[in-house]
């Protein structure tokens, strides 16, 4: 298997930043797929990138990963740009989906936006799509979300990993925040990444890596951190919280800001089982002055900045 981070003939890594989920998009002669559509945002900016590597093709089906708003949220963009590419969505989803649930969604625990979108169709976990000379399986990676799917191509190595695993860890657990258990999922959603034994991860958020073995050890490392200290998670989870929010809003006075985190009910539960003695206010004070101290974000004078 190549060790290259060069994709193969047909695949295109479309790497965004933090607020986007990185974008993939499989070609052929005749047709298209799209994995993850980025944040709602960011979605004419997706679109243009997608127009871009069709070159007049057809999409013909978007797949979402799972359905944070950062790796779903230019669906309707794209869907109303593609009338005819079909959206295929995790099963545990799919109804959620198709009543719009934002709630069960996760969009009002996040604080985050979302527009609508169609699902024509659920994954399955085993089944197996061909695009070009490729095929792709998909597998079921709870953990971060326990609906998440990540996608292997036997023939290229490459493994796209959504949030399950990044170069230097994986994304928040968010069972965890609902008081359920999601370490455990986390773990065997590693050790199947592992045994698939990928060349090339292609993650959700960040740069292809080819040191699998090396990202496998930083993840499993930082999750008995979390196990051992189900509080660093909990400050960890809280921070990238708000540090997303401030890279959608780039500055914020403090007052509006805190305004936001009460309507955010994800960070309600995270005050309520870890306040450390604090009111929600202060604690979320707590928590902007923590991405202060760590300089993801800055203070001019009552307003908050991303940094
Ligand atoms: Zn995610």
């Amino acid at each position: 298997m190549p060790k290259t981070m060069t994709p193969p003939p047909g695949v295109h890594f479309l790497e965004r930043g933090w607020l986007s989920s990185n974008n993939i998009l499989l070609v052929d002669q005749d047709q298209a797929v799209l994995i993850d559509t980025g944040y709602y945002s960011h979605a004419h900016q997706t679109l243009d990138l997608v127009k871009h590597h069709l070159n007049g093709r057809p999409l013909a089906a978007i797949i979402n990963t799972h359905l944070h708003s950062d790796h779903c949220g230019g669906n309707a963009v794209l869907q109303a740009a593609f009338p005819n590419a079909t959206t295929w969505v995790p099963p545990g989803h799919a109804a959620f989906v198709r009543q719009w649930d934002a709630l069960a969604l996760g969009y009002i625990g996040t604080g985050q936006h979302c527009p609508p979108f169609i699902s024509h169709n659920s994954l399955r976990v085993g089944q197996e799509f061909v695009v070009g000379d490729h095929a792709w399986q998909c597998f079921a990676a709870p953990g971060h979300d326990p609906h998440s799917f990540i996608l292997f191509s036997p023939d290229t190595g490459i493994c796209i990993t959504a949030d399950a695993l990044w170069e230097n860890g994986f994304g928040v657990v968010f069972p965890e925040i609902e008081g359920e258990d999601g370490f455990a999922d986390v773990s065997a959603s590693l050790d199947l990444i592992e045994s698939l034994k990928p060349s090339v991860i292609f993650p959700g958020h960040g740069s292809p890596f080819t040191d699998v073995a090396g990202a496998l050890i930083r993840a499993r490392s930082r999750l008995t951190r979390f196990i051992e200290n189900p509080d660093s998670h909990a400050l960890y989870a809280a921070k990238v919280l708000v540090k997303f929010k401030l890279l959608e809003l780039q500055r914020i006075e403090r007052s509006a800001f805190s305004n936001w985190a009460m309507t955010a009910t994800h960070l309600e539960k995270l005050h309520h089982a870890y306040s450390r003695g604090l009111s929600f206010e202060n604690w979320f004070e707590f928590i902007c002055d923590d991405l202060v101290r760590s300089k993801a974000a800055e203070i001019d004078a009552d307003y908050l900045i991303n940094a």
